[in-house]
């Protein structure tokens, strides 16, 4: 198959107008290629994510139109597989335990100085200025500290020398279809977690791994995913695995110019639905063809 691509919600919310832009994206670009969409629900957060949510996303895509091959892959079932991700990327001396608590990365991530135009609001943490020895590791550990594991920027540049410099990724433009190279910016996010004591994998990594599992070659979601595509590409590069194109879709606002949030409990597929709405005036309403 040459055109496989997925719609991957996480099972937080009712989906909205804004989801229904994605998936239907999605679903029409994928018939136009003779490829094939899949659906994944990335329910790594226990604490957010129900069940009840995953029943109603199936519910309202396909009252979208849309289908699927069956099973569903659901991310909560494959900590395993993660864990593997995980343990190469130990083996290749990218990742490093970080015992720092959140407030403490807060803290330090605000006395540090930031290059202009750097990140997005989250919080970046740049690493520590020296490794913490072994033996106050296990120390930390023995003691029950928690600690999560860090992709170490500077250790992934180290490893990959020049190609670390030159990581990019082909993007295709959802309305022209053009492609053009974007070089790959991964230390925007300085040294991003990818494990931690409560949730075993990060949805970066989840992700990367899962697209290629699945063999997606195109992947198509909203341009507030775009920063996460430059970290992507540099866990595709060392864990091996192959690079799909990207495709970064403007994001649907409401009449104020507000992004659609699944706080909009108005604008949700459920409630339109039973305002009495069809598929056909969703399609209409976020300016997709019948
Ligand atoms: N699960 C993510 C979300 O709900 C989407 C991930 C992706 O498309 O890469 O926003």
């Amino acid at each position: 198959m040459t055109f496989v691509t997925r719609f991957a919600p996480s099972p937080t919310g009712r989906l909205h107008l804004g989801h229904a832009y994605s998936a239907l994206l999605a679903h029409d670009m994928s018939r136009r290629e003779g490829g094939l969409l899949l659906l994944r629900m990335e329910d790594i957060d226990a604490t957010r994510c129900r069940p009840e949510y995953e029943a109603a996303i199936l519910e309202d895509l396909a009252w979208l139109g849309l289908t699927w091959p069956t099973p569903v892959r659901r991310q909560s079932e494959h900590f395993t597989d993660y864990a593997s991700a995980l343990e190469k990327l130990r083996n290749i001396g990218v990742l490093y335990r970080c015992f720092l608590t959140r407030r403490e990365i807060a803290e330090e991530a605000m006395s540090a100085p930031h290059a202009p135009g750097e990140g997005g609001d989250g919080i970046i943490y740049r690493g520590p200025s020296t490794p913490m020895s072994e033996d106050e590791q296990e120390f930390r550990m023995a003691r029950g500290d928690a600690f999560a594991w860090r992709l170490s920027m500077s250790y992934s540049q180290d490893l990959l020398g020049e190609v670390f410099a030159r990581l990019e990724f082909r993007e295709r433009d959802e309305a022209t279809k053009a492609e053009r190279s974007i070089a790959a910016r991964p230390e925007i996010h300085g040294d991003i977690v990818l494990a931690r004591k409560d949730t075993p994998a990060s949805y970066h990594l989840c992700v990367v791994h899962d697209d290629a599992l699945q063999g997606v070659t195109h992947v198509i979601r909203g341009e507030d995913l775009r920063d996460a595509t430059h970290v992507h590409v540099l866990l595709q590069r060392l864990l091996g695995l192959p690079q799909p194109i990207y495709t970064h879709h403007h994001l649907l606002t409401d009449e104020t110019g507000r992004r659609f949030a699944k706080r909009d409990r108005s604008l949700t597929l459920a409630a339109l639905r039973d305002a009495g709405l069809a598929a056909v005036d969703i399609r209409a309403r976020i300016g997709l063809p019948a």
